[in-house]
């Protein structure tokens, strides 16, 4: 089995622990601009692992995979391979057929809802939740349009929690004929019972989806355990590039779409008077994989697996917890997400102040070196069920510390006494 040029990228054997010791293993804060990253949410910073490897195979190997008969090639395609197994293992995933590489989880999502297009009838109802990213949304919004279909969304609780007794009443009621839910919600932190969702929607009959950008780094996966149809991730949020990212689909289910892009190296053969498609998973990769940030995926998931999953899952949830109850304590400030009082929330903390916009805040927070997101992130219609416009997000990986957050509550003071 070959990996990345053992020459010269360091694969990392030893064991890590989340919190500011990793840090020294991502330029980004050795090198880079540092300072108090707190939107590992929208991407994640990059071991030098990564970045290694990536440079690696763009000095070393690079050639296109799947098509040359020569050497480089050759070797090109089997750490593409390589990547491909390492992933599904990551994932739980019985093979690494299951395993499909797509620009991000977006491109997944959308590679779904367009493949199962045919699947679907007029009157069908596709169940999400008020939880959702847009990315678990409008593609099937316009799926929705384009077959006559209808999106229902599952309520949330004041709290932000998903409304399980309104999941279950909908289920029963509308029959959905597929279920699409994340697993951590990007923009409160929650964390949703997936598994009994995913048996919920299974038990009622309905294909089921697993957004798991968020939660396949900061809560972990097992899909097969799992039992979902399909479940997306995107290779930024995990400490890998961006430009790929990964949609798992059950062998049987994959079966069941049809191609998303036309073109290379995803047919068996093409004729003037018609094409033939090639088997699962090339069936949908049409074109130039992105092979290079397919192999630092892989190396993103070696460096996740350096750590224990259970002491990254207690670091996130601890730095919630020391964020909310550090927050809690400061005027005008009302934080959102179950956790607040006690309910399942990891790696994010949304808060809003009462005189500040959240957009200024965060360009206040910047001269104090903090990077932090402000706005909807991409849920409004989880916003607007909260009724409220925008909100200041922090969102840790696995190199966040409490001391990123201290940095918070010196810009929430000084902006408090700017705009009060
Ligand atoms: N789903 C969730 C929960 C997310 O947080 C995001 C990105 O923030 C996405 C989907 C979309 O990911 P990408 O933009 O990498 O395709």
């Amino acid at each position: 089995m070959l990996s990345v040029a053992k020459e010269t990228v360091e694969t990392g054997s030893e064991v890590l622990h989340p919190g500011a010791g990793v840090r020294r293993l991502f330029p980004f804060f050795t090198e880079g601009p540092g300072g108090c990253y707190l939107d590992s949410a929208a991407t994640t910073q990059k071991p030098a692992l990564v970045l290694d490897t990536l440079r690696d195979v763009l000095v070393n190997h690079n050639a296109n995979v799947h098509r040359g008969a020569y050497r480089l090639s050759a070797v090109a395609t089997e750490l593409y391979d390589e990547a491909r197994r390492k992933i599904a293992r990551y994932l739980g995933a019985p093979s690494e057929r299951c395993v499909i590489f797509t620009r991000g989880a977006t491109e997944a999502i959308n590679l779904v809802a367009y493949g199962s297009e045919l699947l679907f009838q007029s009157g069908d109802v596709i169940l999400v939740t008020l939880l959702e990213h847009h990315s678990n949304i409008v593609p099937w919004q316009m799926l929705a349009k384009r077959r006559g279909l209808k999106v229902v969304f599952a309520d949330i609780t004041p709290d932000g929690e998903l409304d399980m007794s309104d999941f279950k009443a909908k289920l029963s009621s509308m029959k959905p004929k597929m279920v699409a839910c994340t697993q951590l919600a990007n923009s409160l932190g929650t964390i949703t019972p997936i598994e009994e969702v995913v048996r919920l929607a299974k038990g009622a009959g309905a294909m089921t989806l697993v957004d798991g950008a968020q939660g396949v780094t900061h809560l972990g996966v097992n899909v097969e355990e799992l039992g979902c149809d399909f479940y997306v991730c995107s290779g930024h949020k995990m400490y890998g590039p961006t430009g790929i990212g990964v949609l798992y689909g059950r062998p049987e289910c994959l079966e069941l779409l049809q191609p998303f892009q036309g073109g290379g190296d995803m047919i068996s053969y093409v004729s003037v008077e018609g094409s033939g498609w090639a088997d699962v998973p090339q069936r949908f990769e049409a074109g130039t994989p992105a092979f290079p940030e397919a192999i630092a995926l892989g190396a993103a998931v070696d460096f996740l697996s350096q750590f224990s999953r259970a002491e990254i899952n207690s670091h996130e949830i601890e730095l919630v917890r020391s964020a909310i109850d550090l927050l809690k304590g400061e005027q005008g400030v009302t934080l959102h997400g179950p956790g607040v009082r006690g309910g399942a929330q990891t790696s994010v903390c949304s808060f809003t102040l009462d005189c500040v916009h959240p957009h200024d805040f965060a360009t206040i927070a910047d001269t104090h070196n903090v990077q932090i997101r402000a706005g909807t992130h991409c849920a409004m219609p989880t916003l607007r069920k909260l009724g409220v416009p925008a909100t200041v997000r922090m969102s840790f990986g696995v190199y966040s510390c409490e001391a990123d957050f201290q940095a918070v509550v010196s810009a929430v003071r000084e902006s408090r006494k700017m705009f009060s």
